[in-house]
């Protein structure tokens, strides 16, 4: 065993002692205790607190449409239909009318919005004119400005010059590419189908236009290994990619064909402890280009803010549109209904009549809103020790003594271990201050 790997390995057995060995990403609160509001009922409360602050906010879309589904991937994305089924448009019409409908609350068009991030699904399926209409919808009706980042993910194919074109005429200043592997045979597995040499021609092309690139990788896959994760990373920064996502590849209701078909669903611990030296070895890599961790999954350069992932670090609220949407306005958090129901529901009435179509929203409890400063910070990546209570700061030495944490100047930082069991971690840090009455 090299010294890396042994390194690994007691970092796992470390953090496993404390934890189940299957780290997932952290969930939002209503994943573990669903809503309390009604749909109606968050609404109202959504319409009346949303233009209160003046405060900037983030801005979400989710556009579920792709041109294909991949076999691998668990997000909610929904295919294009080919048979002239209506429910893009369908869905747009909604989408429109709930852009209306935020834009109506008295004070919130005057919010500065920081970004508008459009995820998906992969948003330029749409095809760029349809695309290209609900972000001049958002941006004739909310409060973007020059500083707004435009940011779009989506996969290396729909980038050729056409799409890049309408990019720069939108605004678009970051591009999140969907890379997952640039290994030929992985590709093939994954269903990719451009060569590694055009997804690499097209970062660089995104690159020459200015913006700020970053990159999906998977690990976990069939067959990888630490020497094709590694080469992956090298070639995406000797495109000059800034920003790299290391993601795992996990089993879910999407996915399990896929799942089942490559033996990945009989993963017993050795494998996660595989899995887990793979990605902490592919961290390495990042690290000695430069790149730090600024999200539990996310590496950059200084120039990728990442700015919609860390919303919540700068105190903002995150007005999320779109089918399974979640955003959290001041104390609240709000989810979307799915496609189907999204495309479903009342469009092209006035504004006021129908609200968006919600699942349903909560209110964050006191012990919630004590532990938030905490997993914000967790989820960042950095846990900056100013303006943490007793508590959150004793939590934290513990986890430190876990190796899941480590100490900086400021206070201390995820590490790689932190990274793959922050799901388990932010659980614990909600709980945190449950039994606390102040
Ligand atoms: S991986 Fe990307 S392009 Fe493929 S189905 Fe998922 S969201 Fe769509």
């Amino acid at each position: 065993m090299s010294a890396a790997a042994g390194r690994h390995r007691a970092a796992w057995e470390r953090a496993r002692a404390r934890y189940p060995a299957s780290g997932h990403l952290p969930l939002p609160r209503w994943a573990t205790r669903g809503y309390a509001e009604t749909p109606a009922a968050a609404w109202d409360a959504l319409r009346s607190d949303a233009g209160r602050s003046r405060g900037p906010l983030s801005i979400y879309v989710h556009l579920p449409f792709c041109a294909t589904r991949c076999p691998f991937c668990d997000c909610h994305a929904t295919r294009v239909p080919r048979d002239g089924g209506d429910i893009v448009e369908r869905y747009l019409a909604v989408l429109a009318h709930e852009v209306v409908s935020w834009a109506s609350i008295r004070g919130l068009a005057e919010r500065p919005v920081t970004t508008v991030h459009f995820g998906g699904g992969t948003p330029l399926a749409l095809g760029t004119d349809a695309f290209g209409g609900v972000a001049c919808a958002l941006r004739d009706a909310l409060g973007t400005h020059e500083g707004t980042e435009w940011a779009l993910e989506t996969t290396s194919r729909t980038l050729d010059a056409d799409a890049l074109d309408a990019l720069d005429r939108l605004g678009f200043t970051r591009i999140h590419v969907g890379v997952q592997s640039l290994d030929p045979d992985q590709r093939r597995l994954l269903g990719r189908r451009e060569p590694p040499a055009t997804v690499i021609e097209r970062i660089r092309a995104c690159r020459e236009r200015g913006w700020v690139v970053s990159a999906d990788l998977l690990y976990g896959l069939p067959g990888q290994t630490s020497a094709t994760l590694a080469g992956d990373i090298e070639q995406l920064a000797g495109a000059g990619i800034q920003g790299v996502s290391l993601y795992h590849l996990n089993a879910g209701p999407h996915n399990a064909p896929f799942v089942r078909r490559h033996g990945l669903d009989a993963r017993g611990e050795a494998r996660l402890a595989a899995d887990f030296s793979l990605m902490a070895e592919a961290a390495e890599t990042l690290r000695a280009l430069g790149f730090g961790r600024n999200h539990v999954t996310h590496f950059a350069l200084p120039a990728d803010e990442n700015r919609y992932a860390r919303h919540a670090l700068r105190g903002e609220d995150l007005l999320a549109l779109g089918s399974s949407a979640d955003g959290v306005i001041g104390d609240r958090f709000y989810r979307h209904v799915e496609v189907d129901a999204y495309a479903a529901a009342p469009s092209g009435v006035a504004a006021t009549d129908v609200p968006p179509p919600l699942e349903g929203a909560g209110v964050f409890t006191p012990a919630e809103r004590r532990a938030r400063p905490l997993v914000t910070r967790l989820m960042s990546a950095e846990v900056d020790r100013a303006g943490l209570d007793a508590r959150s700061v004793a939590f934290s030495e513990g986890l430190v003594a876990d190796g899941l944490l480590e100490p900086v100047a400021a206070g201390w930082r995820l590490t790689d271990a932190g990274a793959w069991f922050a799901g388990a971690i932010t659980a614990e840090a909600w709980e945190l201050h449950a039994t606390t009455t102040r």
